[in-house]
């Protein structure tokens, strides 16, 4: 049964159009599925009795809530999603988080089930990759968490590489932003990537959302061996595609930096992002990472992030200690496995 939520108002058009239903049937399905936030035609009370029954004959709306909630003493709340897949293989969840933050509440969701791009640091990466999400799914769950009403943010961070799943990715985008959608400001949403650069290109030049390139290393040998998605996509590469973009308006361009201790964390690597970024108007965010047994790696001390922090604040990188939520639970950065309990 095809799944309605996802589709733009224009793809809806045509759907109606199809099945032989008057063409403002859309903007109905719009106005329930995206504005009010409905999960079943019978509840659609203005389309037709006749109207529902075939909808209920062939078509879903695309939704099913949370198949578990773990809740982290911070309030930070990890969502585990069951994803409806014929072909799958076994790994069929995926986990979504939410962080309320005094007025602001952001939801982190996943665009697909493990990851490709298999950093060596990242839970997600080490599954390997099992699928991706179509725009029903990734809409899902924001549409099917019960704070979902109270969101003022979406960051695309959580499984799964949002630009190798493109097209759903912008499907998901156009429900958040168009008139007939949501309606929201692209600027309440961020998309993290380790840079796809002919993907990011068009990201950035067919929406407005903010975006945040996983950077984690500013020397190219050294990111390699820890991003191996580097020898396709080189870091300079990436950020000089970046410094042909205006960042002085509203639209914002973050670097995310895990530290690692010994590997990344010296003055030596500040020094050479003050120079990669030189020129690009952004803000770094540096990470502590979330040690595990299964990871070589461990986390830098509080000392050294705190150097960093200071070293390219003073030489005019806009850098920040970025707060560490929900580690308890594994819903922090890079902790996210879509397992079951
Ligand atoms: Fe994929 Fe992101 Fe994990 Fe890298 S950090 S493996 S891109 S989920």
């Amino acid at each position: 049964m095809q799944a309605l939520s996802g589709l733009s108002l224009e793809q809806l058009q045509s759907f109606c159009l199809e099945q032989g239903f008057p063409k403002f049937t859309a903007r109905q399905l719009c106005d329930w599925m995206y504005r009010k936030r409905v999960g079943n035609f019978d509840s659609m009370t203005n389309l037709s009795l006749k109207i529902r029954a075939r909808l209920n004959e062939i078509a879903t709306v695309g939704r099913s809530a949370p198949v578990d909630c773990q809740t982290s003493a911070d309030g930070t709340k990890k969502y585990l999603f069951a994803i409806q897949d014929p072909q799958s293989d076994g790994h069929n969840h995926v986990e979504s988080v939410y962080i309320p933050d005094g007025d602001r509440a952001t939801l982190c969701v996943s665009c697909q089930r493990g990851c490709k791009m298999g950093c060596r640091f990242c839970v997600t990466g080490k599954q390997g990759f099992h699928g991706s999400l179509d725009a029903a799914a990734i809409l899902n769950q924001i549409f099917s968490i019960p704070e979902s009403e109270t969101l003022s943010n979406i960051v695309f961070m959580g499984m799964g590489e949002p630009l190798d799943n493109y097209d759903a990715l912008c499907q998901s985008l156009q429900v958040l932003t168009a008139d007939w959608g949501l309606g929201w400001s692209p600027h309440r949403i961020t998309v993290s990537t380790v840079g796809i650069t002919p993907m990011l290109r068009r990201l950035l030049d067919e929406t407005q959302v903010h975006v945040a390139v996983s950077l984690h290393n500013p020397f190219a040998d050294e990111r390699a061996a820890i991003m191996p998605m580097q020898k396709a996509y080189p870091i300079a590469d990436i950020i000089s595609l970046l410094k042909q973009y205006n960042w002085f308006g509203q639209r914002r361009i973050s670097f995310e930096y895990t530290m690692f201790r010994g590997i990344n964390d010296d003055l030596v690597h500040a020094a050479e992002l003050v120079r990669l970024l030189k020129g690009l108007r952004c803000r770094v965010n540096l990470i502590r990472f979330h040690a595990s047994p299964e990871m070589p790696y461990k986390t830098s001390d509080e000392r050294t992030m705190t150097a960093f922090e200071d070293y390219l604040n003073a030489h005019g990188v806009t850098c920040t200690i970025r707060a560490s939520r929900g580690e308890d639970i594994m819903a922090a950065c890079g902790l996210l496995a879509g397992k079951n309990k």
